[in-house]
């Protein structure tokens, strides 16, 4: 039988942190019959200590710049050329952030085998006039190719340093999800398949709105009792949000990885988080800064996705009349946008009635 050979689109926190656990699985003994050693990861080319960055991390094994002190494997080949990354590739790993996915997906028109398989690792999603679209559909719209998510409680950095963490594998044809488990599941990464793609996938997107949420409360001098409060109604938003858009949508995909402990996780400890929590000390210490530039200055070139996602989720309630129906993600909305104060989150009931 041929053997699968991996390929990684993407090179930032996640992405190196996901392909060292594929480089870790692909190079233990035994493997070898099934799948290829050397794992191929696109990198958007930029310069970093005046060298080109794909030389720096096939030099080093190490992504300077996105995951520094962390050794990805031996197996990995840094390219800058997305043809040569996908050629002969049987299984293509999607994780940059979503606001560049849609031009990477162009650019591989023609180059995949139509017998390969996808994963996206991206959370968010994209709006296009005809309404909403996620990832895993662009993927599989424009490459034809069956497309399975990983999504869930997965800070980048804390895996890395092979931190106990779970996650969800959402996919439309079990053997499909069953071969990715291969592929990711490491001893302290434990995976669990659940048949609901899109569900997965809308709580990925989703939770990063009620992270920027978090952020505020925190960055309100709120404590624990605030913010899960916050979290409940944000949990409660995205469940409706989700089967409203896509009945489909489980119930107990919001169980998993991939719903509330992502949630938790992220709402502690990520990087919307952080950023919001950081945009309300600047509003109070009365030198405001946008979210671009505290992006800028806080998280060295990584990208956030919360911001975006927030712009693109509005834009769906406004066009369907559903602004008051979520009244949490409509608030968060007009604090990233300067339309009300960041102390509107303690209100959000009544700030989303308001009309600006
Ligand atoms: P990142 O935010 O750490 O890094 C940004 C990446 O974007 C870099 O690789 C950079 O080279 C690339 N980039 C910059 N400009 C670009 C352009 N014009 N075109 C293409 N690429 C460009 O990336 P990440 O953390 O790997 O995030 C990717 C996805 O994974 C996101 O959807 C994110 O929500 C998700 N995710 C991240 C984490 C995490 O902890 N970092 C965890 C789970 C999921
Ligand atoms: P941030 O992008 O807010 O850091 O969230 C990372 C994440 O998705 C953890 O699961």
């Amino acid at each position: 039988l041929p053997r699968h050979r991996v390929a990684m689109i993407g090179s930032g926190a996640w992405a190196c942190t996901a392909v060292k656990m594929i480089a870790e699985n692909l190079a233990e003994e035994g493997r070898s019959d099934k799948f290829c050693r050397d794992v191929r990861m696109w990198v958007f080319e930029e310069e970093v200590e005046g060298r080109k960055l794909t030389e720096l991390i096939n030099e080093r094994h190490e992504n300077v710049k996105y995951m520094p002190g962390v050794q990805l494997g031996d197996n990995i080949i840094a390219c800058a050329d997305l043809a040569e990354t996908v050629k002969d590739a049987t299984i293509l790993v999607f994780c940059s952030p979503h606001q560049f996915i849609h031009r990477i997906v162009k650019q591989l028109a023609g180059l995949v085998s139509k017998d390969a398989i996808a994963i996206s690792l991206i959370k968010g999603m994209r709006v296009r006039p005809d309404g909403p679209q996620l990832i895993s559909e662009l993927i599989r719209k424009e490459l034809g190719l069956d497309c399975s998510v990983l999504m869930g409680a997965n800070i980048a950095g804390d895996i890395a340093r092979d931190e106990l963490s779970e996650a969800t594998i959402a996919d439309s044809v079990l053997a499909n999800g069953q071969l990715l488990q291969e592929v990711f599941e490491r001893p302290y990464f434990y995976t669990t398949l659940v048949p609901d793609v899109v569900g997965a996938e809308m709580c990925g997107t989703l939770k990063n709105i009620v992270a920027l949420a978090a952020g505020f409360v925190e960055g309100l001098g709120f404590g624990p009792n605030t913010k899960a409060a916050i979290m409940r109604a944000g949990l409660n938003e995205m469940r409706r949000f989700a089967k409203a858009l896509y009945p489909t949508v489980r119930d107990e995909t919001f169980f998993e990885s991939c719903g509330v402990a992502d949630l938790i996780a992220t709402c502690y400890g990520g990087r919307n988080r952080l950023v919001a929590k950081e945009f309300v000390a600047a509003v109070q210490g009365g030198k405001p800064e946008s979210f671009a530039e505290l992006e800028a200055r806080l998280l060295g070139g990584q990208k956030l996705q919360g911001v975006l996602t927030s712009d693109e989720v509005q834009a769906i309630l406004q066009r369907r009349g559903w602004e008051r129906d979520y009244p949490l993600f409509t608030t968060v909305n007009r604090i990233v946008n300067e339309q009300l104060p960041p102390s509107s989150i303690v209100d959000y009931k009544a700030a989303a009635q308001v009309r600006v």
